[in-house]
């Protein structure tokens, strides 16, 4: 045998749920791999670190049931491999915990396969942390058992040592054991388990969804009954489990258990639904409006050409987009940010100034509060007397801005990019608000709020009107632009940011009423 092969699969934990427990090594290869063979069960939000020219693929869509899916899975790993393709094989948890990262593993030494494995967190770890139950503790649970309760307790054959478990002396915490939860416990009792003793059900643990019951062992199929607890999810059984808090952190979050809908543009919305899950919610995306270049450069160019000449005094930008679109089209010319240096520049609120910051370019006015065309008008009003003023902007928008700063100066547009109404008849978030699942609906323009209650049906209607489903604005403009369409406004921004609306939702929940 020669050296070991070098990796080409990686057999990587996906982590339970939350995709801030990915580890660094996980998202590291998943930004560079050719191809994410995935489990059904991994989280759908892991899937964003991946390489965006990779090939997503979900195991559910080879050929085969399980567990004739196996043979499919271990070829498709190893011709990808062979194909020289970085591979990465994303399971949910850790891939050596019931996963059968093992049989993977295997399969690949025997075709001449170099993989890593790459461990994740595991589901018992998960419940543990966010239901607040110290899995091990000094005076009450010495060891932890990790047990599959998938094999049948009362069949020959089964490798399960039942009466060894009612006697082990730590905390169990039982994989896939749901739909035989009655044969457990009674086999556990059987062998002599205290029927006291404390017990939990976690299901989607470490998500905003994340549903629990608790119950003394014997109650607990009951209590799984009573609450409507379905497969997949962890049965944990110790003394340990009275040693929680009464509420989990977790379950105290702000915005535990709420359903958000995000409408911002797809490449914009990562740090909104990253700031939901922390909050506790359940974030659902659904783009209203899209970003793209404009059909003409023409007029862009020509301004570019001006500013360079010092043609214009000030530059405006109202969004993060104008500042990114125009930075791209300068270098698109073969030019640089020196083309600028003569120039004033001015950014409607702080994601437009740190958009520049992020060229090394300081804005010389950001409003101190108002972050809107009104607010932008009254900080440039003294600056501009007299000047000449170039918006940068998108192709639709308010003329606000413009006629404002015209009382005092020269005032000319140029549109940047275009935005388009982007709503998807067919996308889940809009079936889900239809089935009443989502409670907030975040609108961060006036463009994504006609946009987005354009695409509303009746039942959609209804449920607005009806407050079940409650639209918050992250404006008085956006507000009043929701009001013109005819629907109510549950509660509006303070500050005209992402996190200002995050914020009003935050308020409302906790009773604020209207902003
Ligand atoms: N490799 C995975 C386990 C796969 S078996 C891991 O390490 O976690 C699938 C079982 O894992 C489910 O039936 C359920 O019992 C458990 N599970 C996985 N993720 C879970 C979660 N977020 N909350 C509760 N249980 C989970």
């Amino acid at each position: 045998m020669s050296d070991t092969p070098e990796p080409r699969v990686f057999l990587v934990g996906a982590g339970p749920g939350d995709p801030g427990l990915l580890t660094l090594r996980a998202a590291e290869l998943l930004a560079r791999a050719d191809l994410v063979l995935y489990d059904q069960l991994v989280p759908r939000r892991v899937l964003d670190f991946a390489n965006p020219a990779a090939e997503l693929v979900c195991v559910r869509d080879l050929p085969g049931q399980h567990p004739d899916k196996y043979p499919h899975i271990h070829a498709r790993l190893i011709e990808a491999a062979r194909a020289g393709k970085a591979v990465v094989r994303l399971k949910g948890g850790d891939p050596l915990v019931f996963g059968r990262g093992g049989e993977e593993a295997e399969a690949l030494r025997q075709a001449g396969v170099g993989y890593e494995i790459v461990p994740g967190v595991t589901a018992a770890l998960a419940a543990a942390a966010y239901l607040d139950v110290p899995l091990t503790h000094r005076r009450h649970a010495s060891a932890v058992a990790l047990v599959t309760g998938h094999e049948l307790p009362n069949k020959p054959g089964n490798r399960l040592d039942w009466q060894a478990l009612a006697k082990f002396p730590g905390t169990l915490a039982i994989y896939m054991g749901i739909a035989r939860l009655p044969l457990i416990v009674a086999e556990l009792l059987r062998h002599g388990k205290d029927p006291d003793t404390p017990s939990a059900i976690v299901e989607r643990a470490s998500t905003g969804d994340m549903r629990t019951v608790y119950a003394p062992l014997r109650g607990l199929e009951a209590a799984r009954r009573h609450a409507g607890l379905e497969a997949p999810g962890l049965i944990l059984i110790g003394e340990v489990v009275d040693q929680r808090a009464a509420r989990s952190w977790a379950e105290k979050r702000p915005l535990f258990g709420r359903r958000v809908l995000v409408t911002r543009p797809r490449h914009q919305a990562g740090p909104m639904l990253r700031r939901l899950e922390l909050l506790g919610a359940v974030p659902y995306l659904l783009p209203a409006v899209e970003v793209r270049d404009p059909a003409d450069f023409g007029p862009l160019d020509r301004a570019l050409g001006e500013v360079r000449a010092g043609g214009w005094d000030w530059l405006v930008f109202t969004s993060a987009n104008g500042v990114h679109g125009l930075v791209r089209r300068l270098r698109h010319l073969g030019r640089d940010l020196r083309d600028l240096g003569g120039v004033k520049l001015a950014a409607i609120g702080p994601k437009t100034a740190e958009a520049l910051r992020q060229y090394h370019l300081e804005a010389d006015v950001v409003p101190p509060a108002t972050f809107s065309s009104e607010g932008l008008a009254a900080a440039l009003a003294k600056a501009v007397d007299g000047r000449r003023v170039l918006l940068a902007r998108a192709n639709r928008g308010r003329d606000l801005l413009r006629q404002e700063l015209a009382k005092a100066a020269r005032v000319e547009q140029v549109t940047v990019y275009e935005q388009a109404d982007a709503v998807d008849p067919d996308a889940e978030a809009l079936a889900a608000l239809r089935r009443g699942e989502v409670e907030f609906v975040t609108l961060s323009s006036s463009n994504v709020a006609r946009a987005l209650v354009g695409a509303f049906d009746e039942t959609i209607q209804g449920r607005v009107l009806r407050g079940e489903v409650k639209l918050v604005a992250i404006s008085p403009e956006t507000g009043k632009a929701v009001r013109e369409l005819g629907l109510p406004v549950a509660a509006e921004a303070e500050v005209f940011t992402a996190d200002g609306l995050i914020d009003a939702v935050v308020r409302l929940v906790r009773g604020g009423g209207q902003a």
